[in-house]
């Protein structure tokens, strides 16, 4: 049986309901890369903090800075102590985003980043979605529930307002730790029904989740993976230009966020 053949039986949980509403005041928006993250600090005029917010030593960074009434916090895990490339990836995403709630208790969290695009599903290069459902697609456990509990499907926190307001495109992302992709993952993916793939998204839906904070994502598409170009080619070459996209559509999103209760997106 594919991994993710019961999941249409199950009740998916949903990133907190729209019954615990209050007004918007502090945000977390986390990031994987600090090329995606610097577009986004520049446009919203963000400082950097002082590093006491994290455990000592640790690469994470947290700039952060008042915005339209709003306490705006980027976050990113930072580069590798060993290697200096960014921290990508599941586990660092999940361990700054724990971290981040526990300091700063934000009412909403953004997880902003790049990914790639399935063109069957109608994506391009440089459009901006905003996933309605989030899936791990490199968790094969073939035994009875274990193997839902690896594809750890979640709704995203319901923002149907947002969607009409900034004419953003929807569609599913699914979440795995490597930038290529396997025939296993891509099996998953099918049954994933996803449209867009990612090294993060699912594993912060999960922390998320696990803290009861509502959190939507903002994902732009730097490369087709179904396409004919090679894939860390395409993203590195389109990773610019997208990531401007990215700050701008970003922006568009805290924007609208000012002055709404969580009711109202
Ligand atoms: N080659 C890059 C490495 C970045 S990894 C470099 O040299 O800088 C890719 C990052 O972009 C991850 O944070 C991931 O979330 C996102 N991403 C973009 N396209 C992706 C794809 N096709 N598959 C998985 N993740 C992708």
């Amino acid at each position: 049986m594919a991994p993710n053949d019961q999941t249409s039986e199950v009740t998916q949980p949903a990133l907190v309901s729209n019954a615990d509403d209050r007004r918007i005041s502090t945000l977390l928006i986390t990031i994987a890369m600090q090329a995606e993250a610097m577009p986004i600090v520049k446009r919203l005029d963000l400082k950097k903090d002082d590093g006491s917010l994290f455990p000592e030593g640790v690469s994470w960074v947290r700039y952060h800075g008042t915005y339209k009434n709003l306490n705006v916090n980027v976050i990113w895990p930072g580069k590798d102590a060993n290697l200096g490339v960014d921290s990508v990836g599941t586990i660092s995403a999940s361990l700054v985003t724990f971290a981040s709630i526990r300091a700063l208790k934000p009412d909403l969290i953004i997880n902003a980043g790049t990914a790639g695009g399935f063109k069957v599903k109608g994506a391009n290069v440089g459009d901006v979605y905003l996933p309605s459902d989030v899936a791990f697609h490199d968790r094969r456990i073939p035994i009875p529930v274990f193997d839902l509990y690896g594809v750890g499907s979640r709704k995203t926190f319901s923002t149907p307002e947002l969607l009409k307001a900034l004419n953003l495109k929807i569609g599913k992302l699914s979440t795995g730790d490597s930038l290529d992709m396997s025939p296993e993952d891509d099996k998953s993916i099918i049954a994933n029904d996803a449209t867009l793939k990612d090294m993060e998204g699912a594993a912060i839906a999960y922390v998320a989740d696990l803290l009861k904070v509502p959190a939507i994502f903002v994902k732009a598409v730097t490369d087709i993976v179904d396409g004919d170009k090679p894939t860390s080619e395409e993203f590195l070459q389109n990773l610019a230009a997208v990531t401007a996209a990215l700050g701008e559509a970003v922006t568009r999103v805290v924007d609208f966020l000012s002055g709404k209760l969580l009711s109202q997106l």
